[in-house]
């Protein structure tokens, strides 16, 4: 049986990292794509932990190479999931979940339609320029240009086959990870995995 695939999107600063690692520390056997980009590390950032940081020149050699599962431009940088990082997964029946932008979000839902896509929203607009600025990690330049990416990101939300509005954290926590749990009790699934148990309950006698 072949494991779900997740897509949660969002604005840069919304809190999608935040979220993700919270849900996943409760979720372990969900597996992370790390991706690759060819932006520069922030201080803090690990190579292969929070991306795989290559050259641009490395970036397009791999796309050449027909290496990505998707790959967009974001923000002026590359940013792509290998193959490598979600086929064997899903064939293995190992759930896996992407942190991406829309642009990959509607490549992978092109070659996977049952993938299920999440969107985070901020509270407000001053929540989420608060919260670029509260990580600290990008320059003043930087953040007026995410700032006003983020419009353009959030106007595609209704591509997405769940909103999440990420205001009180505990709370989007639970519902990211009811979000999971719901969607791996999906009829079909459930029938492969319970075959036998199905099998015995609804035989004669
Ligand atoms: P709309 O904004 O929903 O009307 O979508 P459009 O079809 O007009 O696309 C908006 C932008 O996203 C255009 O620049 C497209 O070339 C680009 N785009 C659309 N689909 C994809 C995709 O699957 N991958 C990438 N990388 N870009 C895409
Ligand atoms: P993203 O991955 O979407 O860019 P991050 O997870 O890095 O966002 O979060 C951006 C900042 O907002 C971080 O400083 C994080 O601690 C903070 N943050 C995340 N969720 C909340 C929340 N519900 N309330 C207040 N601050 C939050
Ligand atoms: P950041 O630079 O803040 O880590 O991420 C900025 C944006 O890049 C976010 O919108 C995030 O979803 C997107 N992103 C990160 N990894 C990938 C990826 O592998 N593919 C695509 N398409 N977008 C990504």
């Amino acid at each position: 049986m072949r494991g779900n695939l997740f897509i949660v999107s969002a604005p840069s600063g919304a809190g999608k990292s935040s979220l993700v690692n919270a849900v996943l520390a409760l979720e372990p056997s969900i597996a992370l794509s790390i991706s690759f980009t060819s932006r520069g590390p922030r201080p803090g950032e690990r190579h292969a932990q929070h991306y795989h940081f290559i050259s641009k020149q490395e970036f397009e050699a791999m796309i050449g190479a027909g290496d990505f599962f998707e790959y967009a431009l974001v923000h002026g940088d590359y940013k792509g999931t290998a193959r490598q990082s979600v086929e064997p997964q899903l064939a293995a029946g190992k759930d896996v979940l992407l942190e991406i932008d829309w642009q990959g979000a509607r490549q992978v839902r092109s070659k996977i339609p049952e993938a299920i896509s999440v969107f985070i929203l901020p509270p407000s607009r001053p929540a989420l320029e608060e919260r670029m600025r509260k990580r600290g990690q990008d320059s003043e330049d930087v953040i007026a240009q995410r700032f006003s990416a983020a419009h353009e990101e959030m106007s595609h939300l209704h591509e997405f086959d769940y909103l999440l509005v990420n205001e009180d954290f505990d709370q989007a926590v639970v519902e990211m990870r009811s979000i999971f749990i719901a969607s791996r009790l999906r009829q079909q699934q459930q029938q492969q995995r319970h075959r036998d148990l199905i099998a015995g309950l609804l035989s004669a006698g």
